[in-house]
């Protein structure tokens, strides 16, 4: 669907869980208040929503959360979704700590791509980061992601903790053919209390191990990343960097939080309600709720004026 600025608006993001068993200090450090049961969406209800985006013209799907594989009965959710008239691609993020069990029947499914959120190449500095001593599961899930073919992304991003990271992760890209991208840390959440280094430092330490690394002008997904290819990696670089190259006039999502919001944009915590229209005998179709949502998408985001920022809720929250 074209909103009120011309963009076509063919992706949703869904948030399945607010929860995730890892602290990413810019994240949830200290967790989430728990939200009941009863407060979060049935597959049911998302399934009921993703049919109506679908007419609506949103035909890309990613799964995401807290969390999304601490759910139970995310497979035959995104199966359902996956078999859904109109759905063209289901992706999902997660960060790979409970991925293993999972990866023979996301192939079997056809899951069209799993982003893996990984914030250091090794256990220490992941641990320092996440809280978590997972690491070793984080790699063997991005290994055999990579091995039964199914297309693996890698999603670090910038902070303080990880500039001696950059390399090592990057390095992935020339080990497997993987996508690596950076993503520039958001004002959101707890994001907006910590400083974090530019992309363009990031870039600068990529440039002196390979020097031939230069934009590529091509599409390998339906988000805003920017990519970046050098002969020497197998995989692309990416750079999802919102802030220094905001891409707000061409962005094509929206978001459904678990407790049921359609978030038309990051920055504002502003939406539509789509729970309480399914769970009340209201005659306002779901339909038009959403399309208006849609329509109504704000132009771009606030990110570098901190005050115009209405969105207080946390990442894990919302769902990237
Ligand atoms: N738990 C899953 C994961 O980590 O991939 C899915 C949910 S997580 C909220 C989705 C993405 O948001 C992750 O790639 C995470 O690194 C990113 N993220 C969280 N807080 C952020 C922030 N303040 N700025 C930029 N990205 C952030
Ligand atoms: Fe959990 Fe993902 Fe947030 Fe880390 S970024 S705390 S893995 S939801």
């Amino acid at each position: 669907m074209i909103d009120q600025f011309g963009r076509n608006i063919d992706y949703l993001r869904i948030s399945l869980t607010d929860r995730c068993n890892l602290r990413c200090s810019y994240c949830m450090p200290n967790g989430v208040c728990p939200v009941s049961h009863a407060e979060i969406l049935s597959y049911e209800e998302i399934l009921c929503i993703c049919k109506e985006a679908i007419a609506l013209g949103i035909t890309h799907f990613k799964v995401t959360g807290g969390e999304p594989l601490v759910r139970k009965g995310i497979l035959a959710f995104l199966q359902q979704l996956k078999s859904l008239s109109g759905c063209e691609t289901v992706t999902l993020t997660s960060n790979g700590t409970l991925l293993n069990p999972f990866l023979k029947e996301l192939r079997e499914i056809g899951i069209d791509g799993i982003n893996i959120s990984l914030d250091a190449a090794n256990a220490v500095v992941f641990a320092r980061i996440t809280g978590s001593s997972l690491y070793e599961q984080v790699f063997s899930a991005l290994c055999n992601s990579v091995a039964c073919g199914i297309k693996t992304k890698i999603n670090c991003v910038l902070l303080a903790e990880n500039q001696d990271q950059i390399l090592p992760l990057a390095s992935f890209a020339q080990q497997f053919p993987v996508d690596v991208r950076f993503i520039e840390l958001m004002p959101i959440g707890e994001g907006a209390t910590l400083s974090a280094p530019s992309p363009k430092s990031a870039r600068e330490q990529l440039l002196s191990v390979w020097p031939d690394l230069h934009p590529v002008d091509e599409r390998r997904g339906f988000g805003p990343a920017r990519y970046e290819q050098s002969a020497a990696l197998l995989g692309r670089i990416g750079w999802i960097d919102a802030l220094s190259h905001s891409f707000c006039a061409s962005c094509n999502r929206i978001r459904l939080t678990s407790t049921g919001l359609l978030k038309p944009c990051l920055c504002y915590g502003e939406g539509r309600d789509l729970r309480r229209l399914l769970r009340s005998d209201n005659q306002e179709s779901l339909r038009e709720a959403m399309a208006e949502a849609i329509f109504a998408k704000p132009a771009a985001h606030c990110f570098q004026e901190q005050n115009a920022i209405t969105e207080h809720r946390k990442m894990a929250e919302i769902g990237g």
